[in-house]
Parts: C-alpha cells; structure tokens; sequence
C-alpha cells in the first residue's frame, strides 16, 4: 500500500518509519494518576496501552519537565517531538499535561507535541491541546462493541462516578470515537493503539479488530498501531497467552486496506529518549532523576497567595462571588513571621464570559494559588494553564496558607493541586458567578 505522509508528520519517528532512523522522541513522565482500569495493567507500571509494562517512571512536574528538555535537546538534537505518554493518562493529569505543552511550546514553537490518551477524558481538552501546539495524538480504541469493551475495562471514572461492566465500555467507546473526531476535526495527526487481547477482541477471526480498523478508517484516523497484550501477572487477564508475532502479521495484513499499520513500535517507556532503535532513557535517567528533584519553581515569581473571603477570616467564597480577593504574603521574620496582608485587588466584573477568568489570571500574576471556597471547572483550567492554581478549601485562612505555603511539613502546591476544583457539578462556562 502505498502510504501518503501527512507533511506534519514527515519529522515524526513514530507516524513516518522512515524517520526514525534520523528523528527521535522524547516522552516526558509527567501524567502519574489514570481514570480507568483496563484489565491488562498493573498501575505500578507505566500505561500499557502506549508502554511497555514492567517499567516505573520518575514523575516530573511541569517546569521539571521544561528543564529535563532543555537538556535533554542538548545532549540529543536529533529529536523531533516531544510527547507525554503517561505513566498514567495524560488527560486523567490535565493541569500537569496542559502547563507541561504550554511551557515546552513557548520554548520550542517548532517541535512536533505528541500525547497518548485512553480517550476518556479527552473531548473536553482537545480545543485546548489544539490551541497549546500538539501536532500528534494517540487515542487507545480496543473495540467499538461495548460488550467487548466491559471485559477489557474493570471500571472507568467520570468525575466522581465509577462505571463498570457495559456502562463503563459504552461510555469509554463513546469518549474515544468523541476525541478522534474532534482531533481530526482540528487537523491533528491521530494514530489509534489498539491492545490484541486474545480471546476477547481476537475472536472470530479477528472480526472485532478488523470493526476496529473500520470505524478508524471512518473517522480518518492517520495510522493504526496493533499491538500484542503483554500478559502482566497479578491482573484479570495476566494468564492469557501473547499473541504470536505471526498472529499480529497476519491480522495487520487482513486491515491494512483499511489504515495504515504502524509496524515499528517500540513500546517506549513514558521517559523514552532518544532514536527509537537507539533509546538514550539509561544513559540520561540520571538527568531525568536530577531535574526530578529540582525545587518548586516559581514561587519567587509568584510568592502571594490570593483568598476570596466574605469577612477577612474565613476561605468561604466561591471563585465567582468574590468581589475582591485578599493578598497574602509571608511576613518577614523581623515583622514576627507568619503571614501578612499585602493589600486588596477588585476582581474582573462579572459577565464577560471566560475572559473573566483570563482578567483574573493577570490580576493575580504574582500569586501561585488563589484560595477560594469552590470554583467551577471552566475558570479553574484557565487560571491553571495561566500557572494560578484555584483551589477549593474551608476553614481559617491562616491555617490553609500554613498548608499552601508548604510550612505543614507537605508539599503545598502538591496540596493545592489535589484541591482544584472542587465542584459536583460543572461550571456554567458563562462567568456569571458559577
Ligand atoms: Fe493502565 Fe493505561 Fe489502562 Fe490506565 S489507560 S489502566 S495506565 S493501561
Ligand atoms: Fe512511538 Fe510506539 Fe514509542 Fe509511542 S511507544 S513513541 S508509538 S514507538
């Protein structure tokens, strides 16, 4: 079959065979959690579903990750796109995976950006990650017949819903074919990963992989990965025997009319480095392990804390109600320590839709965090991808600025990001007090 390269991805080692000898990748290890449970992992391991099992990645945060490819693009020019693959799912990491492509594009405009997703939690972040730079993606499809898919996925999360059995495949399938869509629909290049599980979506002769290769094909997806399941011992399907070599041939010959076949995968790590036949993440985990430990950045950049409080005392009101945010920073020693105010800002009027919310990130540009008593999803990913972390606390403001500003003997923007949000139900989008 002769195969037309789309020009995005003549520079892409994965998406063009033919470059990889000369184009290489680097996949930074920022995505830790994952929003579903396919039958197949083992979540010590990174994602099976882009990775290889059996390899723990270290974990980067966003401005680690900037570093870690500043020096990696030293020692290693040849790369072409940088990707993030997990360890987890980068969308089930939006905060993380969003700052991470907003940094590395400010600073590297014209690389290829490339990220691998179960899908689920996708569609509400593709205008985003189409916005932010990312050329490349890679949405995991295993079937399209949701009673397939209820063997494959032991429960998948949706906010604070868990799913299982049908339920759960059906609203996965449903997000996936969402996200490729919406992907296409934005002229990204999309690669599907799809797991050959023996027994489950082989059966038939292969009739499920083969409705797999149609629906891509429907949906103009640029290449299709197949790849065996790599049985991992302690997880449902651990004892299931791998698909032969030959096995994998010969369904990929029976669908390659359909889409393209990418037939020189490397299951790569989610801290893959380098040329694909000559992965360089050995020889620079030491790189990896020292901007790992570097210390959190930006907080001289940003060294206030904002609070929306109804009477000076308390964090108790929602994002959208707060008229005026306070401003806190840390007192001096030679002022008794502790915290101090240093001064009141008037937030954006109400009304004016997200740029609101995008007034309010300039507002407080010096401020890591804003705490509030909840906040909607929509400004929190805006302030999030500006680098304030909205987070939804209660109590005196003294003890959560102890905790924020990391003096409860814990990492306090870890605390603050596992407190975003905080919202049951979504946030209108309009502004208007949400
Ligand atoms: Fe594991 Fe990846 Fe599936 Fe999540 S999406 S359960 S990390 S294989
Ligand atoms: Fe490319 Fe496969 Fe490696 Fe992903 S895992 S970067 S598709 S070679």
């Amino acid at each position: 079959m002769n195969v037309i390269i789309d020009p995005k991805s003549v520079k892409h080692p994965c998406f063009n065979k033919e470059s990889s000898g000369s184009c290489g990748r680097v996949h930074l290890p920022v995505a830790p959690k994952c929003n579903i449970q396919c039958n197949y992992c083992n979540r010590k391991y990174d994602c099976v579903n882009e990775s290889r099992p059996g390899v723990t990645s270290a974990v980067l945060k966003p401005f680690q990750a900037l570093e870690y490819t500043k020096q990696v693009l030293d020692k290693e020019p040849r790369i072409t796109v940088i990707g993030i693959a997990g360890p987890g799912d980068p969308m089930a990491n939006p905060a993380e995976t969003l700052e991470t492509m907003r940094l590395i594009h400010e600073a590297y405009p014209h690389m290829l950006f490339c990220l691998s997703s179960n899908g689920l939690a996708m569609p509400e972040y593709v205008d985003d990650l189409a916005s932010l730079g990312v050329t490349h993606a890679t949405v995991t499809l295993n079937t399209v017949d949701p009673a397939i898919g209820a063997k494959v996925y032991s429960w998948v999360r949706d906010g604070n819903v868990v799913y299982r059995g049908q339920a759960a495949a059906e609203l996965i399938l449903s997000r996936q074919l969402e996200s490729i869509a919406a992907l296409k629909a934005r002229g990204l290049a999309v690669k599907v990963n799809t797991i050959m599980i023996p027994g489950v979506n082989t059966i038939e002769n292969g009739a499920p992989l083969k409705a797999v290769a149609e629906k891509a094909h429907e949906l103009g997806v640029d290449l299709m990965n197949l790849m065996p399941m790599h049985p991992t011992a302690g997880t449902p399907f651990g004892e299931l025997a791998e698909p032969t070599k030959d096995e994998v041939t010969a369904v990929r010959a029976a669908i390659g009319h359909l889409v393209p076949q990418m037939t020189h995968c490397r299951r790569c790590r989610a801290d893959a480095v380098g040329l694909l036949c000559s992965d360089r993440s050995g020889e620079l985990g030491g790189v990896l392990a020292a901007c790992g430990k570097l210390p959190p950045q930006g907080q001289d950049d940003r060294p206030y804390i904002a609070v929306a409080t109804r009477e000076g005392m308390l964090i108790n009101q929602h994002l959208g109600e707060a008229k005026r945010f306070q401003i806190w920073g840390k007192a001096a020693a030679s002022e008794g320590g502790g915290f101090r105010i240093v001064e009141e800002r008037q937030a954006p009027t109400a009304g004016c839709g997200p740029s609101r919310w995008e007034d309010l990130a300039r507002l407080l540009a010096d401020c890591r965090a804003v705490l509030v008593g909840a906040v909607g999803d929509t400004p929190r990913k805006i302030l999030a991808e500006r680098g304030v972390i909205a987070a939804s606390c209660s109590g005196f403001i003294e003890d959560a600025l102890r905790v924020a500003y990391g003096e409860s003997g814990v990492d306090g923007l870890e605390v603050l990001r596992a407190k975003q949000g905080g919202l049951s139900k979504p946030c209108c989008g309009t502004g208007e007090g949400c």
